[in-house]
C-alpha cells in the first residue's frame, strides 16, 4: 500500500516540500511502509539535474527513504501516449490549435467566460472543427495539443463517480469545473493530469498525499481513472505551509529552501519542529 512523494526538479525544495514529503512517509509508514519517490519532469524545458540531485540529498537528510528504482516521468512518455490512445479511440479527445493569445481574446469577447481551477474555461473553439478540417491543419503541421471532450467524457463515464479523502470525506466527482482540459500539450506529448492518473496507477499507490491546493484537481483525476479503468486510490490533501505573511511558499523564496537552512545550521529535527510533525527517524 504505497504512498508517494511526485517532486519537479524545476527549483530548491523549501518546507512546503518538507512538509509534502513527510506526510507522504508518515503515510507510508502508517500503512506498509513502502514509500516512493516521482520526479514528475515532463516539462523537459524546466526541469534541471542540479536540482535533482540536490532534491535527493534533501531528502535523504530529513531522513526519509524511499525505493529505487525512482520513477522519472520523462522516461515515460510511451505510457501517457497509450493512454491517450485509449481515450482517442473512445473519440474523447480533439485536437486543439488554438494559441494562449488567441484563447485569452475568444474568453475576453464571452460577456460571463466561466472559470475553473485553472482559470477561464477552454470556450471550445476547436471542439466541432470539420474532420477534414482538421486532417487539413494536421497535414500542414500546425502545432496542436489534446484536449479532453468534457460532455463527451462525462457521458462516458458512471453517472456518479465518488472520491474519498481520509480527512476531508467522500466527494462526488465534479470534473466539469475544468471544462475540456488539456491532457496532452502542443510542447509536451502529456499533461500533469494525465500523467499522475497514469503513474500513479502503474505504481500501485494506494495513498496520494499532496497539498489542498490540489483538492479541486482531484475531481478530474477521479473521471480519467475512470475512463481509464484505472484502480481508484485514497487521497488525503494537506494543509499547505506558508511565509511569515501567509502566502503559501513557492520555489523562487530560495530563503526558505531547505538547503538554505542547512547552511544556516537547521537540523531536520528543527524542520520537524517548524512543520509541527515529529522527526521522520522516528515514524520508522
Ligand atoms: N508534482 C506536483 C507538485 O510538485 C505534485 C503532484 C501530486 O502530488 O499529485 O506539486
Amino acid at each position: 500500500m504505497p504512498a508517494r512523494f511526485a517532486p519537479s526538479p524545476t527549483g530548491w525544495l523549501h518546507l512546503g516540500h518538507a512538509y509534502a514529503a513527510l506526510f507522504a512517509w508518515r503515510q507510508a509508514m502508517e500503512t506498509d511502509g513502502r514509500f516512493l519517490v516521482r520526479l514528475e519532469d515532463i516539462d523537459t524545458t524546466r526541469a534541471r539535474p542540479e536540482y535533482e540531485t540536490a532534491l535527493f540529498e534533501d531528502l535523504a537528510w530529513l531522513g526519509v527513504k524511499w525505493e529505487e528504482p525512482v520513477r522519472r516521468q520523462s522516461a515515460h512518455f510511451a505510457d501517457y501516449q497509450a493512454a491517450l490512445d485509449q481515450l482517442a479511440a473512445r473519440e474523447l479527445l480533439y485536437p486543439c490549435f488554438c494559441t494562449r493569445r488567441e484563447i485569452q481574446e475568444e474568453i475576453a469577447r464571452a460577456a460571463n467566460a466561466p472559470h475553473g481551477p485553472d482559470g477561464a474555461l477552454y470556450p471550445g473553439t476547436c471542439r466541432d472543427l470539420e474532420e477534414n478540417e482538421r486532417a487539413r491543419r494536421i497535414a500542414s503541421g500546425q502545432p496542436y495539443a489534446l484536449r479532453l471532450h468534457m460532455s463527451r467524457a462525462l457521458a462516458a463515464a458512471a453517472p456518479e463517480m465518488k472520491w474519498q479523502d481520509l480527512d476531508h470525506g467522500i466527494h462526488t466527482a465534479t470534473p466539469e469545473i475544468f471544462g475540456d482540459v488539456v491532457l496532452a500539450r502542443k510542447d509536451t506529448p502529456a499533461s500533469y493530469h494525465l500523467a499522475v492518473v497514469v503513474d500513479d496507477a502503474l505504481q500501485g499507490i494506494t495513498h496520494v498525499t499532496r497539498g489542498a491546493d490540489l483538492l479541486p484537481a482531484t475531481h478530474l483525476h477521479r473521471l480519467l481513472i475512470a475512463l481509464l479503468g484505472l484502480p481508484v486510490p485514497l487521497w488525503r490533501h494537506h494543509r499547505l505551509i506558508t511565509d511569515a505573511q501567509g502566502r503559501r511558499l513557492a520555489k523562487r523564496d530560495d530563503a526558505r529552501s531547505l538547503r538554505q537552512l542547512r547552511a544556516q545550521g537547521w537540523t531536520p529535527a528543527d524542520v520537524c519542529r517548524a512543520l509541527d510533525l515529529p522527526p521522520a527517524r522516528d515514524s520508522a
